[in-house]
C-alpha cells in the first residue's frame, strides 16, 4: 500500500499522473519512443509544453492580461538571484519570513540597495509581521507567500503601487488569490506541481525591461519569453509531469476545489494539534499555514512512542526541517484527506497510550 506521504519536497503527487508519466518514459504518445529521447522541438513535446504554459495561466486566471507562463530551471533558488538580476535598478523592498525570503535578500544584495521591511526572525519566525510600510521609491517588493519550513502563510498581502513579486513554491495553484495583483510568481515544481528540475515563472511582461545592467542571456527573462521557454533544451520531464499535474487539477475543478479540500485537511490536522493535550502548534493560528502544518510534542518523552507509531502506521516524511524540529505535516494538493485522518488517528491513540 502506498505509504501516507508528507514529505515536504520533493512531495506526493497524483496516482494517476505517476503512472501516465511513467507511462511516457516508455512509450510517448504511442509513437514507440520515450519521451525522453525525442527533441524538444518534435510537434509533440512543443504540444506539452505550450499545453503546460496555457494551464498555468488559465488555473491562476492570468489568460490575456499581458502575462507569461515560463518553465526554467535552477530551482526556486535561481529565481532569488534572477528576479534581482532583472528588475532591481537601485532599491528594492523585502518581507523577511524565513530562510527563503533570507536567502532571496542576501542573492539580491549583490544588485543594488535592499530595504527589509519586516522580519520575524525575533520569533523564530513563527508568524508574518502585519502592518509595515513599503517604500514607494524602490523598484519592487519581494514577499514568501508560504514558509515551507516554519509552517506559517501570508493570508493576504499588501497594497503597494510597485512591483509585486512573490515566491509561491509552496503553494502555488493551492487556494485562490487574486494573482493579477502580482507582477512576477515563481515556484519551484517539486512542492505543488511536480518532480524537481523545472521551476514556474508567470510574468507580466511589461515590468521587464527597466534595467539598465546587461543581462547573461540563460538569466534573462526576456530570452524565455522570446524563445517560448526553449532557448536551449527544457527538462523535458519535468515539464510532462507539471503539465500532467495542471490537467489534473483542471479537471477536478481547479483551484476553487482544491482549496476547499486543503481547508477540509487542515482544518482536520489542526483542530487535533488545538485539541490533544500532547501536542502544540509552532505558528501563531491565524498565520499557519495550510500546506505545511508545523507542531511538537508536549513531552519530548514521547518522541520515540509517537515516531514508532506514525512510521507503523504507514506514515512517510513528518520529521521537521532540520533547522527547527519537532514535526512538520506537509499537505500539498496530491495528499489525500484520508492520510490527514491516518495522521490524526496516530495522534489520539498517542493520548490513549500515553
Ligand atoms: C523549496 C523552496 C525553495 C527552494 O526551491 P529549489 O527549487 O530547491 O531551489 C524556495 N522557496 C520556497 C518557498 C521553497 O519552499
Amino acid at each position: 500500500m502506498k505509504k501516507h506521504n508528507f514529505s515536504a519536497g520533493p512531495c506526493i503527487l497524483p496516482e494517476e499522473v505517476l503512472q501516465k508519466a511513467s507511462e511516457a518514459i516508455i512509450n510517448f504518445n504511442d509513437d514507440n519512443l520515450s519521451l525522453l529521447e525525442i527533441s524538444h522541438r518534435s510537434k509533440p513535446f512543443v504540444a506539452v509544453i505550450e499545453n503546460a504554459r496555457s494551464l498555468a495561466l488559465e488555473l491562476l486566471g492570468l489568460e490575456n492580461k499581458g502575462y507569461k507562463a515560463l518553465f526554467l530551471q535552477g530551482g526556486a533558488s535561481n529565481q532569488f538571484l534572477m528576479t534581482a538580476y532583472n528588475l532591481l535598478n537601485k532599491k528594492a523592498a523585502y518581507l523577511n519570513t524565513g530562510t527563503w525570503s533570507s536567502k532571496a535578500i542576501k542573492e539580491a544584495k549583490l544588485f543594488g540597495e535592499l530595504v527589509e521591511v519586516a522580519s520575524s526572525e525575533d520569533k523564530n519566525f513563527n508568524y508574518i509581521p502585519k502592518g509595515y510600510e513599503i517604500p514607494t521609491d524602490v523598484d519592487y517588493f519581494h514577499c514568501t507567500s508560504n514558509n515551507t519550513i516554519y509552517g506559517s502563510q501570508m493570508k493576504s498581502f499588501p497594497e503597494t503601487n510597485v512591483p509585486l513579486i512573490c515566491d509561491m513554491s509552496s503553494d502555488i495553484f493551492s487556494r485562490q488569490l487574486d494573482f493579477s495583483k502580482f507582477d512576477l510568481i515563481y515556484a519551484g515544481a517539486q512542492k505543488n506541481m511536480g518532480p524537481a528540475g523545472t521551476t514556474l515563472v508567470i510574468v507580466k511582461e511589461d515590468v521587464l525591461g527597466k534595467v539598465t545592467r546587461e543581462i547573461p542571456s540563460m538569466l534573462n527573462y526576456q530570452t524565455f519569453i522570446d524563445k517560448d521557454s526553449m532557448f536551449n533544451t527544457p527538462p523535458v520531464f519535468a515539464v510532462y509531469t507539471s503539465m500532467l499535474t495542471l490537467e489534473w487539477l483542471k479537471d477536478l475543478g481547479g483551484i476553487e476545489f482544491i482549496e476547499k479540500v486543503n481547508n477540509q485537511k487542515s482544518a482536520l490536522l489542526y483542530s487535533e494539534i488545538d485539541r490533544n493535550p500532547l501536542f502544540k502548534g509552532a505558528v501563531v493560528k491565524e498565520d499557519r499555514s495550510h500546506m505545511n502544518a508545523t507542531f511538537s510534542l508536549t513531552d519530548n518523552n514521547l518522541k520515540e512512542t509517537f515516531n514508532t507509531l506514525w512510521k507503523e502506521a504507514n506514515i512517510n516524511g513528518l520529521d521537521g526541517h532540520r533547522s527547527v524540529g519537532g514535526y512538520r505535516a506537509s499537505m500539498y494538493n496530491a495528499l489525500p484527506l484520508y492520510s490527514v485522518q491516518a495522521l490524526v488517528d496516530v495522534m489520539q491513540e498517542l493520548e490513549r497510550k500515553a
